[in-house]
């Protein structure tokens, strides 16, 4: 009799936000995908965003928690940032390989009127400007290269820096859905690269399968799992999957953080805070978290 083996861990990393890693036609093509409802639906809480803003944050927190996993350095950190002219001012984001990602928005209240079609538009909030990208490892000089924004969609912009930056041919879909009553009811989506050496006719049938793809939102409202987002791409493609991971908001600020945060504002500044017993509020541009340092922890900083 045979018995199928049932992995629970890799069950339990599949019922919340993960991504999965895979490849196709013999490693031809490497394609990831993410499902990120809580992780966007949690920036969109720290943040108070405006839908538009929180389709838009959350768009390039799944773009930055894909390209995270691609690194294969733990302690390297990749930083996305889009400037644009549109309302929402500008984006960052900052992932690690172990799929965490924190974001911001500029403006996070912007607002536009949807779309005719009913969607968000993204690419109006954004307006026109560059993307850029850093690479940030410990002892190792920051690598950073920077493109201009060719939709302010972000999923084609950042198509656009894979080709532009890396010379990678990448298919990227990534799509929010947030509901009237301003939460995210769903949040995905893929990236799909041609590596060196990749045959045309791959590279044709990709894009015939892709045809039908219109929006990640709909593969996910129909219930599909990144995993089947994958395999629906990469249909008589011999995708195979690699692994799953968990994928979350995850900050890290913490009082450490906050204190030298205040003890970079300089002697005289914290003097003056303690003169009027004032309490130091640091606020975390990344998570919206507030850290307090009284003043006797102040005197403890000066003293330092
Ligand atoms: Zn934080």
């Amino acid at each position: 009799m045979e018995h199928e083996v049932i992995d629970f861990a890799d069950a339990r990393v599949r019922r919340g936000d993960h991504a999965v890693r895979g490849t196709a036609m013999g490693g031809m093509i490497r394609a990831f995908a993410v499902s990120s409802r809580e992780t966007v639906q949690t920036a969109r809480e720290r943040h108070h965003t405006s839908s538009l803003v929180t389709a838009a944050l959350g768009r390039l927190m799944m773009a930055a928690q894909m390209m995270g996993l691609m690194s294969k350095n733990d302690d390297e950190l990749l930083t996305l940032s889009v400037r644009g002219s549109g309302p929402i001012g500008g984006l960052t984001v900052t992932a690690n390989n172990h799929g965490q990602v924190k974001g911001f928005a500029h403006h996070p209240n912007a607002w536009l009127p949807v779309r005719a079609d009913g969607h968000l538009d993204v690419r109006k909030g954004i307006g026109s400007g560059e993307l850029s990208a850093v690479f940030d490892q410990p002892g190792v000089m920051p690598y950073s290269s920077e493109v201009p924004l060719v939709s302010g969609e972000i999923a084609e912009d950042v198509a656009y820096y894979f080709a532009a930056s890396d010379q990678v041919p990448s298919a990227v879909g990534l799509g929010v859905l947030v509901g009237a009553d301003t939460n995210v009811r769903n949040a995905g989506g893929f990236i799909v690269q041609l590596m060196p050496d990749c045959p045309d006719e791959f590279a044709e049938q990709l894009e015939q399968n892709l045809k039908g793809v219109d929006s990640v939102t709909d593969l996910l409202e129909a219930g599909m799992s990144p995993t089947d987002i994958l395999k629906y791409i990469l249909r008589d493609m011999e995708y195979e999957e690699l692994d799953a991971v968990p994928v979350e908001f995850y900050c890290g600020c913490d009082e450490p953080r906050a204190k030298r945060a205040v003890a970079a504002l300089g002697e005289s500044v914290i003097r003056d805070m303690i003169s009027k017993s004032e309490t130091a509020e640091v606020i975390c541009h990344f998570c919206g978290q507030r850290h307090y340092v009284a003043p006797d922890v102040l005197v403890e900083l000066l003293e330092e």
